[in-house]
């Protein structure tokens, strides 16, 4: 079963990176623990397993990670939206405002069709730039997004409620408040 307080008391804070005033949610001690990660996996396939999803998308670059167990698991196509220039083939690009700057995704042009329904996956939702950029991206080359799903979400910072007036269902196994 699903333990928040053990997913929350190992994401560590880190004040004034990157830079003065923010305060990051560094995850990577819950890609260094076994047990944190097997919950976290676990609680995503349970969710999607008799889903429709088609598609697994997964952001760069700790997306990437999650995305792998979970595309494994659930014996899904894995699809990468990467920062830009890191695709080689023809590829799609989505530019946004993130929380430190401008930002943007791309997607190799041939990933996805009409009709695949596409799982997200991130590490985190802050303003909700990311997730957005990349939704814009599954919808370009005519596939929905069935549900846009992190690990944390900063609600402060507004990005879930602007993804879900953008009618993108999005999900998250824990918050910072
Ligand atoms: P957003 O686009 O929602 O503002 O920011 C989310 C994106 O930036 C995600 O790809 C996430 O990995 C990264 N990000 C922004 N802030 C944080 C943070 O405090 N901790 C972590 N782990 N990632 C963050």
């Amino acid at each position: 079963i699903f333990d928040e307080y053990s997913i929350k008391s190992q994401v560590r804070p880190v004040p004034n990176f990157p830079k003065p005033g923010v305060t990051f949610r560094d995850i990577t001690p819950l890609y260094q623990s076994p047990r944190a990660m097997r919950m976290i996996a676990d609680s995503l396939i349970q969710r999607y397993v008799d889903s429709p999803i088609t598609h697994i998308g997964a952001i760069d670059a700790r997306g990437f990670l999650l995305g792998a167990v979970i595309a494994y698991e659930l014996n899904k196509p894995l699809v990468l939206l990467r920062k830009p220039g890191k695709l080689p083939a023809d590829a799609l690009r989505q530019s946004y405002q993130s929380e430190y700057g401008e930002s943007a995704l791309e997607i190799h042009r041939d990933a996805l069709q009409a009709g695949d329904q596409v799982l997200l996956l991130d590490d985190l939702i802050a303003t909700g730039g990311t997730f957005l950029a990349a939704a814009r991206l599954v919808k370009q080359l005519g596939a929905d997004v069935y549900e846009a799903a992190a690990i944390i979400d900063l609600p402060d910072l507004g990005g879930s409620r602007l993804m879900q007036d953008a009618d993108i269902p999005t999900f998250t196994l824990c918050a910072f408040a």
